[in-house]
């Protein structure tokens, strides 16, 4: 079994076969050499280092109605809320003093304010020159990811969410499709973004080839960052039932991933830390390599319930659980880059 991890990471890549036995193998002793030769790519690319990307939770507004999504259109206990550019502006100014060199601006799928945003972009470009924007607005026309791009927007986060489109159409109502999706990501890519895919483990009907299309998937597009988190029931939505995802399941997702693209973003979500207690240490000690804070008003962050528990952690105790398994922030942009 421990050989499929060696040869995972001498031919970065393994077949069907292989990633199944990876991904379902019992024997504890092959799931830890996988992160700990997952974990040695990642220090000799990275060294004991996490890179910070600070989230700002823009609007829950959103004109689609995902099946397992808290903020999902249909569900009318949510409070709707959408940012004023003062807000954003100081969500960035308290980042940036912080020593943040990333700004996240996510938030549910609604064109024409993600139109009149690019206005806001342009003014975090001008204010923080040196700072990295990264946009999550969901499916966008061409036309408006221009927009963004050329108003200083530099990634765009876009999870695919499943890579088979039976089970794509089982997580979504009529009318969405993979296929779109797989649209956007290609433009976002055309476009120059550094872009963002991933897929959420453990959905409901998700079977194990539906991961390891997930990973062929990923080979295909090549992303520059891949957000992969377990699934956790949202209240109020069809899944609201559903058990939750494996974390296991995510940590050897991570590891495989490192091991297959050692230049690969990958953050430690907040889904994992959620559901795993000492999940974020337990990510980056699978070969995860970002840790995503909020910087959302404390005021607004109960509203932007993507599901159960979801967990918001301040900075300082990001530091401190860092230092307690021997890494420590790395300050700069980090961007993606070949080598
Ligand atoms: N509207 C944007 C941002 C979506 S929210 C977009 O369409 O890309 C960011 C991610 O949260 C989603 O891509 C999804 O993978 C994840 N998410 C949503 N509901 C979730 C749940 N119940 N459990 C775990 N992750 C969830």
């Amino acid at each position: 079994m421990q050989e499929l991890v060696d040869t995972l990471a001498r031919q970065r890549s393994l077949g069907d076969e292989g990633l199944r036995a990876l991904l379902e193998s019992p024997d504890g002793e092959t799931v830890q050499e996988l992160h700990a030769q997952a974990r040695a790519v990642a220090e000799e690319r990275f060294g004991k280092k996490v890179y910070l990307r600070a989230l700002i939770e823009w609007s829950n507004v959103c004109r689609n109605d995902c099946l397992y999504c808290g903020i999902r259109k249909s569900n009318r206990s949510v409070h709707r809320y959408t940012l004023t550019r003062g807000e954003i502006l100081s969500a960035c100014e308290k980042a940036w003093t912080q020593g943040l060199r990333t700004f996240v601006l996510q938030g549910g799928e609604n064109p024409p304010a993600a139109l009149e945003l690019a206005g806001t972009v342009a003014e975090i470009r001008a204010s923080w020159p040196e700072a990295a924007i990264t946009l999550s607005l969901g499916e966008l026309p061409y036309d408006t990811y221009r927009l963004l791009k050329d108003s200083g927007a530099d990634r765009y986060l876009l999870r695919h969410e499943t890579a088979s489109p039976e089970h794509y159409a089982r997580l979504h109502p009529a009318g969405m499709r993979l296929e779109s999706r797989i649209r956007c990501i290609r433009d976002l890519k055309a476009l120059g973004f550094q872009t963002g895919v991933g897929m959420m483990v453990g959905s409901p009907f998700q079977t194990p080839e539906d991961l390891i299309r997930d990973i062929r998937f990923i080979e295909s597009v090549r992303p520059q960052m891949v957000g992969i988190g377990p699934f956790i029931p949202a209240k109020d939505t069809p899944f609201a039932d559903q058990p939750a995802g494996s974390a296991d399941m995510t940590l050897r997702l991570y590891s495989i991933l490192r091991l297959m693209f050692p230049n690969l973003l990958i953050p430690s979500t907040t889904a994992l830390s959620t559901l795993l207690e000492g999940g974020r240490q337990a990510g980056i000690l699978a070969g995860a390599n970002v840790i995503m804070p909020s910087f959302t008003p404390a005021s607004r962050r109960a509203d932007y319930a993507l599901y159960e528990g979801k967990s918001h952690e301040e900075l300082p105790i990001i530091e401190q659980e860092l230092t307690a398994i021997g890494y420590g922030i790395n300050r700069n942009r980090g961007d993606y880059s070949e080598n």
